[in-house]
């Protein structure tokens, strides 16, 4: 059994999870596929890498590229995914370039009509807003000059 990931991070949770549960010759690609598609070509991969990045999807077959996906509005073949310009819907879904300008990065007229909707500049990704939460804060220590001298004393002291 081979398991493999983008990066090459999940899959280790997944086959670590595969041997527990008793499989035997589990195997993974070291790497993940963007890597085997840059190291080999990736030959025979059809359609793309889907990535929670910004560029959405990565191409990994560069010998015989196959697109397996079709527009979600118009259903011509296309593998350009596209966030739905709708923050309340947020959909990630393969959307055409003419779909795409038409309805302003939204997957539906509905979703296009919401006052929320986001502008469409033709990429079809929107950086997300921080709220402002930062787990660091607050766990930082300044090292405490009068303690570390006491310290230093007890140790003295302990020493005589
Ligand atoms: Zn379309
Ligand atoms: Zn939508």
């Amino acid at each position: 059994m081979l398991t493999y990931c983008t990066g090459g991070i999940k899959c280790e949770k997944a086959s670590a999870f595969l041997l527990e549960q008793g499989f035997e010759d589990v195997y993974q690609l070291h790497g993940g596929i963007i890597q085997y598609g840059m190291d080999v070509g990736g030959e025979d991969f059809e359609g793309k890498c889907y990535v929670f990045d910004n560029r959405l999807a990565v191409d990994v077959n560069k010998v015989n590229p196959k697109v397996v996906s079709t527009c979600h509005v118009c259903g011509t073949v296309s593998d350009r995914m596209v966030n739905c310009a709708n923050p309340t819907c947020n959909i990630h879904v393969p959307i055409c370039e003419n779909c795409g300008w038409e309805l302003e990065g939204a997957c539906s007229t509905s979703c296009q009509a919401h006052p929320e909707k986001r502008p469409y500049d033709g990429t079809g990704y929107y950086v997300k807003k921080s709220n402002g939460y930062n787990p660091y804060l607050g766990l930082q220590r300044k090292p405490n000059k009068e303690k570390i001298k006491n310290l230093q004393h007890e140790q003295d002291n302990t020493c005589v």
